[in-house]
């Protein structure tokens, strides 16, 4: 059976909006996690949020009504916000700010992953209106007391549902709960306090960091009313023909050759860190064998530590032989007791 959110709130269905409010507030105060000590207040409070939701949205509650309510149209984002949000969201309707970050990508090599660099960033975003400074008024001194609120920043109106009548506080919807408002709107920024810009900074891209990790860089996002933001960057590993980086561990493909890994060798490895390296591939190395160098892999994020270098080997079979190196083979093979006939009429060829 479907939920009924009539029940839910403990309101008739015929409820005023003011007493789906008020009691939304009262279950809200008893069940919100930041103060409930109720064995299953989280799952009561989704529950109420749900159903304040929806019942507080007209369209949503006449479609709920009919039984009609799309369970893609509810949604609970109530159920983020901290109590003290919700009350001040119940009083002013307004739905709590939260200060976005700004998020720029970059892309970088899989060495300026392991090593750490310095990029130079360009990128849009807010900064404080320079005409006003940041005030949004015209001149910064235009400031005045609100006409309709008188500065209380609340105005009172009466509510009449049934019998009752209440007192219900509303925020000024002329200063909109500043309790002051400007004389005359800035031009350059349109009263809002700031400006889209261009910036360009430089950036220290910690060592250790790993495709799809975000890190932020504090200040250099949007100026807001909240203050001078920070910015995420994004970061996008350009693929390498040679290594892969897996956590803190490197990878790096070897081919060598079947004489190679039978006899084994001596290979030099070119390494990120331009360190010379010199594996020692040994006798009888068989294909996909992986050989672990520790401390030769990159650096943990945040940790002076280095991961491991993994060589994956891979033994390549020539896919053509020149006369010579065939007559090799076939020695190969006569010691090894091959039928050598067969060989050379390439039966095996054929049978692959
Ligand atoms: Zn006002
Ligand atoms: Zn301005």
């Amino acid at each position: 059976m479907a939920k009924d959110y009539y029940s839910i709130l403990g309101v008739s269905r015929d409820a005023s909006d003011e007493e789906i409010k008020i009691a939304y507030r009262k279950l809200a105060k008893k069940f919100h996690p930041d103060v409930s000590k109720e064995p299953n207040a989280e799952e009561r409070f989704k529950e109420i949020s749900e159903a304040y939701q929806v019942l507080s949205d007209k369209e949503k509650r006449a479609k709920f009504d009919a039984g009609e309510l799309d369970e893609k149209e509810i949604n609970v984002e109530y159920t983020n916000y901290s109590l003290r949000e919700i009350l001040e969201f119940l009083i002013t309707g307004n739905p709590p700010r939260r200060s976005k970050i700004l998020t720029v990508p970059i892309e970088i090599t899989i060495q300026e992953a392991v090593f750490g660099t310095q990029k130079e960033i360009e990128y849009e975003s807010y900064a404080p209106c320079a005409y006003c400074n940041a005030t949004g008024a015209w001149q910064a001194n235009t400031w005045m007391l609100c006409p309709k609120c008188k500065g209380a920043k609340y105005v009172t109106r009466i509510v009449r549902s049934g019998f009752s009548r209440q007192v219900v506080q509303e925020l000024c919807s002329r200063c909109r709960g500043y309790g002051q408002v400007m004389e005359q709107v800035c031009t350059y920024c349109g009263g809002k306090g700031r400006t889209l810009v261009r910036k360009r900074n430089i950036i220290v891209v910690p060592r250790g960091i790993d495709d799809g990790m975000k890190f932020i860089v504090p200040s250099l996002g949007d100026f807001s009313e909240d203050g001078q933001g920070d910015l995420a960057v994004q970061v996008k590993i350009k693929p390498d023909p040679y290594y892969r980086k897996i956590g803190a561990d490197l990878v790096f493909d070897l081919h060598i050759g079947i004489v190679q890994a039978a006899l084994g060798c001596v290979v030099p490895i070119p390494t990120l860190d331009g360190i010379p390296l010199s594996l020692s591939i040994p006798q009888g190395t068989q294909p996909n064998t992986q050989l672990r160098i520790q401390n030769r892999g990159g650096y943990r994020l945040k940790n002076p530590s280095r991961g491991t270098l993994i060589v994956n080997v891979i033994v390549e079979v020539p896919r053509t032989v020149t006369q010579r190196q065939r007559e090799l083979f076939l020695e190969i093979a006569k010691e090894q007791g091959c039928d050598s006939e067969l060989l050379k009429q390439g039966h095996f060829n054929k049978l692959v």
